[in-house]
């Protein structure tokens, strides 16, 4: 017998025209140089309509990607649904890639227009006669930098004026909605499309109470960015459920970010650590009592730093694992109601500094490397993190290198080094490159990093693994000190002494002046190994 249900496609259109409908009223925030612009939904949804029809003006193709290249805006978000409800495929760049990735991810997506965000003409100026297929540069003014000196410019305002507001629709639910591009450390980025029905679905997760529970009454500040992973899905979401949207714009400021969150009320702000690290010192004296959550991922979000939130505004962060491969999200670190009884604070800490339960709909494994065997969910075995789900990538855009990250049976190989607890919540103890091999044994360099970082006197800390002839490799903790304090070696291995395993504490002790970034500002352990590639451990 069959369900007799209607086959209604799941598409963007379908959440634009929802906050068009019902929340006209709503406002979508800017802070800009000059100000804070403040759009109802109404004006906002009007603006879409309109840029719809630029882009049909400009002549971009039917499936045409059009790219942007810009901060959390209102301009950007109007992006973010005009291109994918006209039918043709959003292609944010993001930022932080190294030029040359740039211009490859450009000419690879065959980019036709580029919005551009005034303040990063000089960023992308250099690289735009290298862009083959870009046939328009349609620039935002965004209160700053200069307009780049190219005969594809045109002005944002300038052409939506002059456009006539167009319908949305989208049938085929499985049509390319957007794609981003991973800012992996070697190679060139790979891309990963979205569908309509994959963001949709993703955006539904979202919304859900256990993952990040967007609802109408939130006020949200997506410090994560639009250009990367997607906003983690908070655009998206915040337009469905007809949210209050605060766009941070080109500011990124500790300062900025603490006053935004305290003048608008932000219920919902999402970042990653090294943002809530560099807010910590601004939330005193403020009275941030509107937040309700605090998402947070990327990477490994220190038990130290959720605690410090918890102690000063009694709220701790909440953790979320995803990648551009899940749409982002795919799991968060809500804590059971099984798990919360008769445990200490300190206890749930070590929960929350887990990467939590998978999201609805999608399916997690974890397996021994290089094969198909799945591990048990014991808190001990570890093994390579793989994911299946409606908002998980199958596949790279036009890329040969798909069958490296796909397995036969249809997982995407995160690359995470994993372990399950009964319970199910994920723990991430590596990147599979990153994990250090010490006689046959894994060392995690995550958590080693995780209690170095939990010692007063340490701002960073990175651990590598180093060659070593009897034990194959051996960590060596890269030590990045807080200003004014002091630490020594020894004072470091006496701490760690009793938190970690004998055979974990690091062979050596390094201190540097900064943790070399990823060009999105994760630690680049590639880096530290090159730069410690002729380094011999002291026996
Ligand atoms: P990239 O574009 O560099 O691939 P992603 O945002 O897709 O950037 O990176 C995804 C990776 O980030 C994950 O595979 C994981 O290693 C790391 N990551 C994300 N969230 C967390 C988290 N909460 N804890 C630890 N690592 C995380």
């Amino acid at each position: 017998m069959q369900g007799l249900m209607q086959d209604y496609p799941l598409t963007v259109p379908h959440i634009f025209s929802r906050a068009e409908k019902l929340f006209p009223e709503k406002t979508v925030v800017t802070a800009l140089p000059s100000g804070r612009e403040r759009l109802t939904y109404g004006e906002w949804a009007d603006r879409t309509r309109r840029l719809g029809g630029v882009l049909d003006t400009l002549g971009i193709t039917e499936t045409g990607r059009a790219a942007t290249f810009m901060w959390n805006s209102a301009r950007h978000l109007e992006c973010y649904f005009a291109i994918p409800c006209t039918g043709r495929v959003l292609h944010t760049l993001n930022l932080r890639l190294f030029p040359e990735q740039l211009v490859y991810i450009v000419n690879h997506a065959e980019d036709e227009v580029v919005f551009l965000d005034r303040s990063l003409g000089a960023l992308i100026g250099p690289l735009l006669p290298q862009f083959e297929t870009v046939k328009h540069i349609v620039v935002v003014d965004d209160g700053k930098g200069d307009v780049p000196d190219d005969p594809r410019v045109l002005d944002y305002e300038e052409v939506l004026a002059e456009a006539k507001p167009v319908e949305f629709r989208v049938d085929d639910e499985n049509r390319a909605a957007a794609m981003a591009y991973t800012s992996g450390t070697t190679g060139n980025p790979k891309g990963v499309v979205y569908s309509h029905r994959s963001t949709v679905l993703h955006t539904i997760g979202t919304l859900t109470a256990d993952v990040l529970g967007v609802s109408e009454a939130d006020t949200i500040l997506p410090v994560v960015p639009m250009f990367h992973a997607n906003a983690w899905g908070l655009a998206h979401a915040g337009v469905m459920a007809g949210s209050t949207l605060v766009f941070p714009g080109a500011d990124l400021t500790p300062k900025h970010i603490a006053t935004l969150i305290e003048e608008e009320h932000v219920t919902l702000a999402a970042g990653v650590p090294t943002i809530w690290m560099g807010v910590l010192p601004e939330l005193e004296g403020r009275d941030l009592s509107s937040l309700r959550a605090i998402p947070c991922g990327g990477s490994a979000v220190p038990k130290a730093l959720s605690e410090a939130y918890r102690a000063k505004i009694g709220l701790p962060i909440l953790q979320a694992w995803g990648m551009t491969e899940t749409s982002p999200i795919a799991s968060t670190g809500h804590i059971k109601t099984s798990l919360r009884a008769g445990r200490s604070e300190d206890d749930l800490a070590d929960i929350r500094a887990m990467q939590g339960l998978i999201a609805p709909l999608v399916d997690c494994r974890i397996v021994e490397s290089g094969t198909v065997d799945e591990l048990p969910w014991d808190g001990e075995a570890q093994g390579e993190l793989q994911v299946r789900g409606p908002w998980i990538a199958k596949a790279y855009y036009n890329d040969e290198r798909s069958p490296e990250s796909f397995t036969d049976d249809g997982w995407l190989k995160t690359g995470d080094v994993a372990v399950i607890s009964p319970e199910g919540y994920i723990r991430l103890v590596d990147r599979t490159k990153d994990v250090i091999k010490s006689g046959g044994e894994w060392i995690s360099s995550v958590d080693l990093e995780n209690e170095i970082m939990g010692h007063p006197a340490v701002a960073e800390a990175a651990v590598i693994g180093i060659r070593h002839e009897k034990w194959q490799e051996r960590p060596l903790a890269c030590v990045v000190v807080k200003p004014g304090e002091s630490l020594t070696k020894e004072e470091l291995l006496s701490y760690l002494d009793g938190r970690v395993a004998k055979w974990w504490l690091p062979d050596d002790v390094q201190f540097i002046d900064e943790v070399p970034k990823t060009s999105v500002g994760k630690f680049s352990k590639k880096d530290l190994r090159d730069r410690f590639a002729d380094y011999v451990l002291p026996t």
